[in-house]
């Protein structure tokens, strides 16, 4: 595969072991343990129920039986490279394709681009693949951070350098949809009336560390082509939002899923603070969880409850995502009655719905 480029220290970021090994549908055979899995080695087929490990935090693997660990590095590229009989650079490709990472050698900066984002040009075709430095094993993240938090060359949403003011909290639409006051104030919600959110009810959507990066409007006028129902902030990246995560992370160790920030609205005032939505198909082009946001919760939650739309869409992501995240957490999916989504359920029968 020449030509194209990938760049293992965003794989080793982005890409945990147990994606991997849920990938090669192996988290069954393994046992869990204090650090993370073990169990008999996939890549030499080895017997011995002990001799192969998994390190979820440091995210690494070792064989202690037959395989060559100096030449696979025990790190997740190295894996799939043992696993498929190929190089790292190839593995590493591998990786990027399964996952959906960009395999586009990034625009070169003024300066010449990064050591890691340009190799050296050489007059000899060579691989385009950037170096591997060794070093010592990845040290555990903090809980909250996600993947890229410390990563500069991964995007993230930047904070908003403004507020916007004057927004209207007595909108009819709040009462239309059983919206409290006191959520309007607690989700910082407000009709907004000039701007590009001019005649939308405004979201603010924050960062997982809780900064300010946008407002999501819903329009209260009718829905066309030209008068969408949801807006977006320009350039978010929508796959690193998960809405309201900010508050609910580390407080509780369940967390309910929803699709959008009307459903989440419902949940929170039926008594279920601990909600997050997905920004889902409606926002974006379907309900699906980004694995930033599969990160996100994984790390801080251990419990899930998905709650989507009770249309096919909406139950297909819930499987799709549940398959997803089952290997992560305890995954629990609710189906809605058929073309309700959360948002159209009184609160007592959303309280009757989530009582399991
Ligand atoms: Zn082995």
């Amino acid at each position: 595969m020449p030509g194209k480029w990938v760049d293992f220290k965003t794989i080793k970021e982005k890409i945990s072991m147990e994606m991997v090994l849920v990938h090669y549908g192996l988290l069954n055979s393994l046992k869990q343990t204090p650090q993370g899995f073990k169990g008999p080695c996939p890549v030499h087929r080895g017997k011995h129920p002990n001799q192969f490990h998994v390190d979820t935090k440091k995210n690494r693997w070792n064989c202690f039986g037959g395989c060559d660990m100096e030449k696979f590095e025990g790190h997740v590229i190295g894996f799939v490279a043992a696993m498929e009989g190929v190089d790292l650079r190839e593995a590493a490709l591998m990786i990027a394709e399964w996952y959906g990472l960009s395999t586009e050698r990034p625009a070169q900066s003024k300066s010449g681009g990064s050591r890691r984002a340009a190799p050296a040009p050489s007059p000899a075709p060579s691989p385009a693949v950037t170096a591997d430095a060794p070093g010592p094993a990845p040290a555990a993240r903090e809980v909250m951070a996600t993947p890229a938090a410390d990563a500069p060359e991964e995007p993230e949403n930047k904070e908003l350098t403004f507020q916007l003011k004057n927004l209207s909290p007595d909108h009819p639409f709040f009462k239309d949809r059983g919206i409290t006051p006191e959520a309007v104030k607690l989700f910082g919600l407000g009709f907004c009336s000039r701007g590009l959110m001019k005649d939308r009810i405004v979201f603010p959507i924050h960062r997982y560390d809780g900064k300010l990066i946008g407002y999501l409007g819903r329009t209260v006028n009718e829905i066309t082509d030209e008068n969408p129902k949801w807006l977006l902030p320009p350039g978010l990246i929508k796959p690193k939002v998960l809405f309201n995560f900010h508050r609910v992370a580390g407080v509780a160790d369940l967390v309910i899923i929803v699709e959008g920030p009307l459903d989440l609205v419902a949940v929170h005032q039926a008594g279920f603070p601990n909600v997050v939505a997905l920004l889902g198909k409606e926002l974006i082009e379907d309900a699906s969880l980004s694995y930033d946001q599969l990160r996100l919760i994984a790390r801080n939650f251990s419990k899930a409850v998905l709650l989507l739309d009770g249309d096919e869409d909406g139950q297909e992501a819930a499987r799709r995502i549940a398959g997803r995240q089952a290997a992560f957490l305890w995954v629990r999916a609710l189906t809605l009655p058929e073309g309700k989504d959360p948002s159209d359920l009184e609160p007592g029968a959303l309280r009757q719905f989530l009582s399991f």
